[in-house]
């Protein structure tokens, strides 16, 4: 028996096979909701305009491709940490990394480094790569309810038990905001009673912020990982800059970490795994925002192409919410995503009858709409209700 006779199978990724679906399918008012970039009007992922201008200048202007160290490009680590965390960033150990994935597997393997086979809390549902992340690494990961079907909004409680369950050490991973695949986000008030208990606890927050500029704005999203990092003396933030920067394929981000008093150790443990993982992250995408966020002209260029994206979400969230009374919770979540509350058959029905195209789970990706389609997918949405 050769060696990989014992290997089973692995589901392919449900949203793959749906791409496929929905590029037979030739009905020409076929709507895509599934997977997870930011589209426009005209349903393109674009490529920002600072971010051709920054790409352009790189091209032009960089001096040598040789190899930088583990922790990647350290002015974009500099940067990028100050635009997620504020003044705080300071005091924050940072690394580049292969995406938000990346910098998930790198904090997965610090946290088996430091205790192995530790537990890390996640809300349910969440991204559905988190769990594997962890558990590849060797973590155990405990799950707790994040979000309520009934009223479409956060199981406070539910997190708060969790928190209170949770012993000192334990990792609690937190979506930073726009959270995947609920729009559910804390309040203000929610954020810091998360903050003080977790400090309270002694547990470790493993912030995850890959929609920084997607929800409400740049600081206004960071606000609740801002507080709840200043609340205690270590915490991970796993960083993305692959939606608010449109880099997606150049796998773009970063690690942070606070590390009470053992910051030399805690860096080079993260220099090492990160060197046994990858060696060093892929370099265009951080050079390129890093650029970007070094110029002045560029860094106000994107913001405001930000606030393009941001509104057009927002809008399109605002017109689902008052067209249908199921739809009324979309209105107070944010991000580019949300759970319809339709059943596994009902998201088939869909999509056979009305050519609307979303994950198993009901997720929708609002950037599949413009305002001129959500009539149309409203009417399909409340036919299979029906
Ligand atoms: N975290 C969440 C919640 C996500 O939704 C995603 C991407 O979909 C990621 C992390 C990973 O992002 P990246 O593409 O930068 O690896």
């Amino acid at each position: 028996q050769g060696l990989f006779a014992a290997l089973t199978p692995q589901a392919p990724d449900p949203l793959l096979s749906l791409i496929a679906l929905y590029r037979e399918d030739a009905r020409p008012e076929k709507i895509d909701l599934g997977v997870g970039v930011y589209r426009d009007e005209a349903g393109h992922t674009p490529i920002m305009r600072a971010m051709k201008a920054a790409e352009r200048k790189l091209v032009d202007e960089q001096p040598t491709k040789s190899y930088l160290g583990p922790e990647g490009d350290v002015g974009f680590v500099a940067l990028s940490a100050r635009l997620a965390m504020g003044p705080q960033a300071e005091g924050l150990i940072g690394v580049q990394t292969p995406g938000g994935t990346g910098a998930l597997r790198l904090a997965a393997a610090l946290v088996q480094s430091a205790r192995p086979g530790g537990t890390v809390w996640l809300g349910a549902p969440s991204w559905p790569i988190h769990a594997p992340i962890f558990e590849s690494a060797g973590l155990k990961v405990c799950s707790y309810r994040h979000y309520d079907p009934a009223t479409g909004a956060l199981a406070f409680e539910d997190i708060l038990e969790a928190l209170g369950q949770a012993s000192a050490g334990d990792v609690f991973l937190i979506h930073g905001c726009c959270h995947n695949p609920s729009g559910a986000d804390p309040d203000a008030g929610q954020w810091a009673e998360i903050a003080r208990l977790t400090a309270e606890r002694g547990v470790v927050p493993l912030i995850d912020l890959a929609y920084q500029g997607l929800g409400e704005g740049l600081d206004e999203d960071a606000a609740g990982a801002r507080l709840v990092v200043a609340a205690v003396d270590e915490a991970l933030v796993a960083y993305s800059c692959d939606k608010n920067f449109g880099l997606y394929r150049e796998r773009t981000g970063a690690l942070f970490v606070k590390a009470a008093g053992s910051i030399d150790a805690t860096r080079s443990n993260l220099h090492a795994l990160a060197r046994y993982m990858w060696s060093m992250p892929p370099d265009h995408g951080a050079a390129a925002a890093r650029i970007i966020l070094e110029t002045p002209a560029l860094a106000a260029d994107w913001r405001m192409e930000l606030d393009t994206v941001r509104e057009r979400l927002n809008a399109v969230r605002q017109a689902l919410a008052a067209a249908h009374p199921r739809l009324a919770p979309l209105g107070g979540q944010k991000g580019m995503f949300s759970l319809l509350p339709l059943t596994p058959d009902q998201v088939i029905a869909i999509r056979k009858d009305h050519a609307v195209y979303m994950a198993g789970s009901g997720r929708i990706n609002i950037a599949g709409l413009t305002l001129e389609s959500v009539p149309r997918f409203v009417q399909a949405f409340d036919a299979v209700l029906s």
